[in-house]
């Protein structure tokens, strides 16, 4: 089966045994909790898009391990073209869900893993390219979700893992077997865990020999024993609770996050895919961060695609459309999200080869990518909200709309032109908020800023793949300067 159906897969999320906690309380199917489902529908979607014939070249791939046909989300790149398909999928992907799908995490791990396992085999004599290799082509062959766990608690900033005063608050080895290793420690904010089948985990920083229990990379299944996860609030999370549609905003799609403790865990020699070579562990994180940071040149521009998308009709609805700064501020939001996009294509199209054959992005471009997403998505946001009006943040709920005394009053104080309903308008002005505001920020917004590292990791790359030497010869040069 190297395609499941959208179906499929939900079912095949229901029969993991995963341990979830939220609100205190552990949960026991966390598929069908409604604060939790929309996000499985979001992850469902790359299930669902990979079946339909007319997204079958963006959304699926040939296997360079088995020949098969497979989803792009577990994919190697075996080119630039593949680059730059995989930036289309994820616009796509954003522009059906308005939501973080949670799967591209996964995609880019598989990646970035598989070139740095193969270089230390080179360096090392291991055997972690093989072990890889095997795991890769199970979730290709099972059409499986993975999800890329990179970012440790991390504790205090300044200290290194092992200056630490808790040794837990980097995930290390804590016991090494003949067959296999014992892990302990977390990983924060992990994207999707829950509706992933299996965890692929990478150390979060570069690291020296001090460090090297924590220079450890690995995969096991989420429901594996030891491994727990308490999930993360969202803003406007409880109303998904409310049996009401139009106050979601999104009712069927979301995204979510989780804390995953490792309490222990057992990790098996063939899923080991680093264990002590600290020096590849910056290698890695390097790699998996610029993955990351290209993704962002596509899922954030397809949600950009729909708040411009709603905060045009919103204009409509309240009548001014027709108004020059209206037209312009749309315009504006079309040239942000365009220009992200252009910087995701661009550091696709400029990749090139590792040594173990799959493509790499330009890492220079996917840096700036990813700097103008901590910027972009949230001057889009502002222009919405302007056009949007206070209506989004003040307008009552779904139940007054529909109070038989009050509903009504709301109906006639909110209507903006005469040919749109007011339950219409309150809609789409629902939706502006919870993507600016609401559950879908998490991913518009603050995973815009953090997600894939913040800011000034990328600046720290920019400053290292500037090549500012060659700039100032260019300038001497043109200057005729000789010293
Ligand atoms: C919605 C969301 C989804 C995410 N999904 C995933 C995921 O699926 N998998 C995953 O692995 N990670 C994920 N992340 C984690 C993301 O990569 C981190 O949030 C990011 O790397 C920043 O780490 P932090 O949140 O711990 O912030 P911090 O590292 O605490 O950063 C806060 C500020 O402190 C600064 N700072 C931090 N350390 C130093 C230092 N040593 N010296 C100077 N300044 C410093 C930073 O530059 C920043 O300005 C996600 C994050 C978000 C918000």
């Amino acid at each position: 089966m190297a395609l499941m159906t959208g179906e499929q897969y939900m079912e095949s999320i229901r029969n993991m045994n995963m341990q979830v906690y939220m609100f205190g309380e552990k949960i026991e199917n966390p598929a069908d909790h409604p604060i939790l489902r929309p996000s499985l529908n979001s992850v469902r979607m790359t299930y669902d898009l990979a079946q339909m014939p007319e997204y079958e070249d963006l959304m699926t791939a040939k296997s360079h391990i088995t020949g098969e046909k497979i989803n792009r989300f577990a994919h190697i790149h075996q080119s630039t073209d593949d680059l730059c398909k995989k930036v289309k999928m994820q616009r796509l992907c954003g522009q059906k869900t308005a939501a973080c799908f949670q799967r591209c995490v996964g995609m880019d791990a598989f990646n970035a893993v598989y070139s740095t396992s193969y270089e230390c085999d080179q360096a090392h004599g291991t055997n972690y390219h093989d072990n890889f290799l095997k795991f890769l082509e199970y979730c290709q062959t099972n059409d499986l979700t993975t999800d890329g766990a990179m970012t440790d608690p991390k504790g205090d900033r300044s200290k290194a893992p092992h200056e630490q005063e808790d040794p837990d608050l980097f995930l290390r080895v804590v016991e090494r077997r003949p067959d296999g290793i014992v892990v302990r420690g977390a990983k924060a904010h992990q994207t999707g865990i829950i509706n992933s089948h299996e965890v692929l985990v990478m150390p979060t920083i570069s690291m020296g020999e001090k460090d090297k229990d924590y220079a450890v990379a690995f995969s096991v299944p989420v429901d594996t024993k030891g491994i727990y996860m308490i999930i993360g609030r969202q803003s406007c999370d409880t109303r998904k609770l409310e049996n009401t549609t139009m106050d979601v905003g999104n009712p069927e799609f979301g995204g979510v996050e989780a804390l995953v403790v490792f309490d222990d865990v057992f990790v098996p020699n063939d899923r080991i895919f680093l264990n002590g070579e600290y020096e590849f562990a910056g290698v890695l994180v390097e790699r998996f961060a610029g993955y990351h940071r290209q993704s962002y040149g596509g899922c954030k521009v397809g949600v950009g695609d729909v708040l411009i998308g709603a905060a045009a009709v919103a204009a409509e609805y309240n009548g001014v459309q027709k108004a020059s700064h209206v037209k312009d501020k749309l315009i504006e939001m079309i040239h942000l999200n365009e220009t992200l996009y252009c910087c995701g294509i661009a550091c696709s199209a400029e990749g090139s080869a590792t040594p173990s054959g799959n493509y790499l992005i330009n890492l220079l471009l996917a840096n700036v990518c990813k700097q103008n997403i901590t910027r972009f998505p949230y001057e889009i946001a502002r222009l919405a909200e302007d056009i949007a009006g206070g209506l989004m943040v003040t307008a009552p709920s779904e139940k007054d709309l529909k109070d038989p005394v009050i509903g009504p009053v709301v109906e006639k104080y909110f209507k903006g032109v005469a040919n749109v309903s007011t339950e219409n308008r309150l809609k789409i002005l629902r939706l502006i908020e919870n993507l600016t505001l609401g559950t879908a920020a998490v991913g518009y917004r603050t995973e815009s800023m953090h997600g894939a590292g913040s800011p000034q990791a990328q600046r720290i790359m920019i400053s290292r793949q500037g090549n500012l030497a060659e700039k100032k010869a260019l300038a001497k040069s043109l200057a005729h300067i000789e010293e």
